[in-house]
């Protein structure tokens, strides 16, 4: 069997306008009642996809599924789901995701609409039938009699259509709030709920990439902070790190974006710092703000008033990559803790060589 088209990506798959993405729904909800399988959004993508039938592949492995099987695998669904439609990427997925919520919005609009026609039509239809008391033609009544039922029948199709279509957009909406979750989950540092560093580096990658300008990063590292896990035990020190992680996420000023670089190191992008004196000023604040935290010690209760943290930050410069910008951050909370800790420190520029 040949293999699947090589990847476009989700967006590029579906570029159908609404009218032509409803009318490709409705081609592919009739053949899913007629196999008898579920409507929900792994199915509906299928065959949806079948519909359009740009997937030959696809559509004979669909084909073969119905005609071997009595109900559709669900197995053979998330493959044929993973090799078709989603193709990788989570970003897209959710796009892809999205899409389909809106289609079958839009479907469903559509439907209700309808409905509320049929409605309409069958009232008529009754008051047509009350008028005829006394027939004028033997079979008006028994052919508006048919002709009710038909409408009946219509109509409870169109509401069974519909049921489905809104338990089908539930679940699309529960998985939504599913990816949604993982995808935080994903970025989020668990502890302290500021960004983890795999989220960092993209953000400050896509920083540089945008835009530079008045771009500076702190770094900043808990003092001693070996020695209080020691004294007082792992728990206190991880409520210390959730108090930082707060504070972070409470001072931060807007367009600033805080991550948790690993063990007790935390990082601050921030933006609209064209100049040293403001990264200093918000880093001097964070500095303070955390040598005024008390923590107390349940067991004890003993109130500890000594944490300290030291900070180093750099400019971006024009020439900077992700590495060298992290690196004169670095260096420069080096230079603080080698200065006596609990302190912020500017990047060290270069030496001036004199000829
Ligand atoms: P310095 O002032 O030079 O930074 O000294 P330090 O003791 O803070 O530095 P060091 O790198 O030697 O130790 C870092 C400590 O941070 C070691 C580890 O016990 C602690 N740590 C790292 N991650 C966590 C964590 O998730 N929870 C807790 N409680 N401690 C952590
Ligand atoms: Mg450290
Ligand atoms: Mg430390």
């Amino acid at each position: 069997m040949s293999q699947p088209n090589k990847a476009p990506t989700l967006l590029h798959l579906y570029t159908e306008d609404t009218r032509e993405a409803a009318s490709l729904l409705k081609n592919a909800v009739p053949l899913m009642v007629q196999h008898n399988i579920p409507p929900n959004p792994v199915h509906y993508a299928l065959w949806y996809t079948y519909s359009k039938g740009k997937e030959p592949d696809l559509n004979r492995r669909l084909d073969r599924i119905v005609a071997d099987f009595d109900s559709f695998p669900s197995e053979a669904a998330i493959k044929l789901f993973r090799d078709y439609i989603i193709r990788g990427e989570l970003e897209e997925a959710r796009a892809g995701q999205q899409q389909v919520i809106e289609l079958v919005d839009d479907l469903e609009g559509d439907l209700s609409q309808s409905l509320s026609g049929s409605r309409h039509y069958q009232s008529s239809l009754d008051q047509g039938l009350a008028a005829l008391q006394e027939p004028i033609i033997d079979d008006l009544p028994h052919l508006l009699n048919d002709l009710q039922q038909s409408t009946q029948q219509m109509q409870d199709q169109q509401e069974k259509f519909l049921y489905r279509l809104q338990a089908a957009q539930s679940e699309i909406q529960h998985l939504r709030g599913q990816l949604e979750r993982a995808h935080l989950a994903a970025t989020l540092d668990s502890l302290t709920h500021v960004f983890n560093r795999h989220a960092f580096t993209r953000l400050l990658q896509q920083a540089l990439n945008s835009d530079r300008e008045g771009l500076a990063l702190i770094m900043l590292d808990i003092d001693h902070f070996k020695h209080f896990n020691d004294q007082y035990g792992h728990p206190l020190g991880d409520r210390v790190l959730r108090h930082v992680g707060q504070l972070l996420r409470d001072l931060l000023p807007p367009r600033a974006t805080a991550a948790r670089y690993g063990g007790e190191e935390f990082c601050v992008i921030l933006r609209d710092c064209p100049e040293a004196t403001q990264a200093r000023a918000f880093a001097e604040q964070l500095r303070q703000k955390i040598q005024a935290l008390r923590v107390k010690v349940r067991r004890t209760d003993e109130v500890l008033d000594s944490i300290t943290a030291s900070l180093g930050f750099a400019l971006a410069e024009p020439h900077d990559s992700l590495e060298s910008l992290i690196t004169r951050a670095d260096d420069a909370l080096y230079q603080a803790k080698r200065n006596g800790r609990n302190r912020t420190q500017p990047e060290i520029s270069e030496p001036v060589l004199s000829a």
